[in-house]
């Protein structure tokens, strides 16, 4: 058994698109403290913005105070992780309440927590978390929205998921209600292995196979998450596009 340690390095890339008239995405990453957020706001252009931002402030915030904590004290990376959604969770429910213009705002969140080459993928909405190895794309997580509950339930086909006029529909959002629940996926890591995470407005433009054939050439981060945003863009560009690649090195 190698005993070499997993380490992370990452890129991410944010962008208005085309069409929106302000960027309403937001995301973060500390690789120090191991964590990366991506979160697509809603509820008006404003109350949007400051939903995805909270998010993402809140889950930075309360991983890298475990990071700071002395080592015996600390709770295992999972339950902070679901902690930390929690209070996220709760600070934007508790700002929406109190001020009737931010009333119904909220935001999908997909975030990546890793500690060596143990990792977990949570998420809430309709943001993903892709899984690139040995040059295929996988999907990780599964949309909380109508048309795909619909699709899993075989009510519906993939074709006319997309042209659904309730596309937008999305059945799980942070913010809107006093309790969430996250999906969470349990992940093994192989060195190698690339993730990305990113909202909607990528993954309505690109197809996974478009997706894929873009990661599989090499470069930087950096270009990689150019690339995707650059395609999404060409493709129409109709919604605020964000990725964060994550790579996975001995
Ligand atoms: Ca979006």
């Amino acid at each position: 058994m190698s005993t070499a340690v997993v380490h992370y390095t990452a890129a991410a890339l944010t962008d208005r698109g085309r069409k929106r008239p302000s960027n309403e995405d937001a995301f973060g990453y500390s690789v120090e403290d191991g964590v990366f957020v991506v979160c697509d706001g809603m509820g008006g252009a404003a109350a949007g913005e400051i939903a995805s931002s909270l998010a993402v402030d809140e889950m930075l915030r309360l991983l890298a105070a475990r990071s700071a904590g002395p080592q015996v004290t600390q709770a295992p990376l999972l339950q902070i992780a679901e902690e930390a959604i929690g209070i996220a969770n709760e600070a934007i429910f508790t700002r929406a309440q109190r001020n009737y213009r931010l009333n119904g705002m909220g935001t999908t969140m997909v975030v990546l927590v890793a500690e060596e080459s143990r990792l977990w993928v949570l998420n809430i909405g309709d943001s993903r978390c892709y899984r690139l190895r040995d040059h295929q794309l996988e999907q990780l997580t599964l949309d909380h929205s109508l048309v795909e509950e619909q699709v899993r339930l075989g009510r519906m086909t993939r074709a006319e998921a997309l042209r659904s006029p309730l596309r937008n529909v999305i059945t799980r959002a942070l913010g809107t209600q006093k309790k969430i629940t996250p999906d969470i996926f349990p992940l093994d890591v192989v060195p190698g292995d690339r993730y990305l995470l990113c909202s909607d407005g990528l993954t309505r433009e690109l197809t996974d196979a478009q997706i894929e054939a873009l990661l599989v050439g090499e470069g930087p981060l950096e270009e990689q998450c150019d690339r995707l945003v650059t395609a999404a863009n060409r493709a129409g560009g109709n919604d605020n596009i964000t990725c964060i690649l994550v790579q996975a090195e001995i």
